[in-house]
């Protein structure tokens, strides 16, 4: 049988050795900031994987860390910093912050330009309207898997599980944008399976193990699975049950090994795309 396994981790690792050329031929060097509040341990260990990726691809990458009980104010004068400093090009707000900053006012502040994550309403309006912008990394990432695997989404029935604004939303406008039909399944859909039974592509992004097992899935279909689960131990899990629906799916990502690596890959992407779009500005002012 067919390895359905898709390997996120040699593909990014794959694009990660085309941005350092990419990036090496440029007479600057593009510089990512990661805003973070509080010391979440999870965040840390995101952090740390950034800033390594950075490095990897000659990024310059530096971290601003606030106290957890920054005010609004203190949070948004350091992104407004950065959004003037020239080096900076890719500005990124780790996530969760604390209580009882407001999350959406925070990236309101973030220039759209800079805006590496894709959360700015500025470029879910131009994702929303099909145009080009910032698209959120996790995403964009699924989408350059799909392609890197020969899946292309057109008139194929995609199928999404869960709705936020970091994954669920922007993956599902990705896959309407590139003509496949769209259904969005939430916490309030009463029968997930009625829907992903008839799915050539599923996405889930919900953030509980087992949610789609191998009774839900068509013979045949691309499951991409977002989910993060830390189960005892330490150890890792997605929200698929990898095993039972490996045996019938055509491809599937694992993880971890999957979307994870894609995802920083792609923050990689928005940053050089970010430092090559504000070189040609710079230029035309000039
Ligand atoms: P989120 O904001 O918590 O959204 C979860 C979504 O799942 C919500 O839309 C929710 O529905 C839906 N949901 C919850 N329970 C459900 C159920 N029983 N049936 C159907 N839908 C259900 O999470 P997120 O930020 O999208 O992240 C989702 C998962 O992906 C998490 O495990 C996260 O750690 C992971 N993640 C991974 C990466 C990566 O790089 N691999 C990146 C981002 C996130 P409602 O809207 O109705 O509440």
């Amino acid at each position: 049988m067919i390895n359905p396994t898709m390997d996120g981790k040699a593909v990014a690792d794959c694009l990660q050795h085309e941005m350092k050329a990419r990036s090496a031929a440029l007479d600057f060097q593009p510089g990512l900031a990661v805003v973070w509040v509080g010391d979440n341990p999870a965040s840390e260990i995101y952090i740390r994987h950034k800033q390594k990726a950075c490095a990897q691809v000659g990024f310059h990458s530096v971290l601003r860390h606030l106290p957890a009980g920054s005010t609004q104010a203190q949070v948004e004068a350091v992104i407004q910093s950065l959004n003037a400093d020239p080096t900076i090009h890719g500005i990124l707000v780790q996530m969760p912050l604390p209580q009882p900053l407001d999350e959406a006012a925070v990236i309101l502040a973030i220039d759209p330009a800079k805006d590496v994550d894709g959360l700015h309403p500025v470029n879910s309006g131009y994702l929303f309207s099909g145009r080009p912008g910032m698209v959120p990394c996790t995403p964009l990432g699924i989408m350059t898997l799909l392609d890197a695997y020969g899946v292309n989404p057109a008139g194929q029935q995609a199928v999404i599980i869960g709705r936020s604004q970091l994954v669920g939303k922007p993956v599902g406008m990705l896959l309407l944008n590139a003509n496949a039909t769209v259904s969005f399944l939430h916490s309030r859909t009463p029968d997930l399976s009625r829907y992903t039974r008839d799915a050539d592509i599923v996405v889930v992004a919900v953030g509980h193990p087992n949610t789609l097992t191998r009774e839900m899935v068509k013979p045949g279909a691309v499951v991409i699975d977002v989910g993060i689960n830390r189960l005892e131990g330490r150890k890792i899990t997605g929200d698929v049950d990898f095993h039972g629906v490996s045996s019938t799916a055509a491809l599937i990502t694992p993880v971890p090994g999957g979307v994870g690596p894609m995802t920083i890959a792609m923050l990689l992407e928005n940053t050089l795309k970010a430092a090559q779009l504000g070189a040609s500005t710079r230029a035309s002012v000039l």
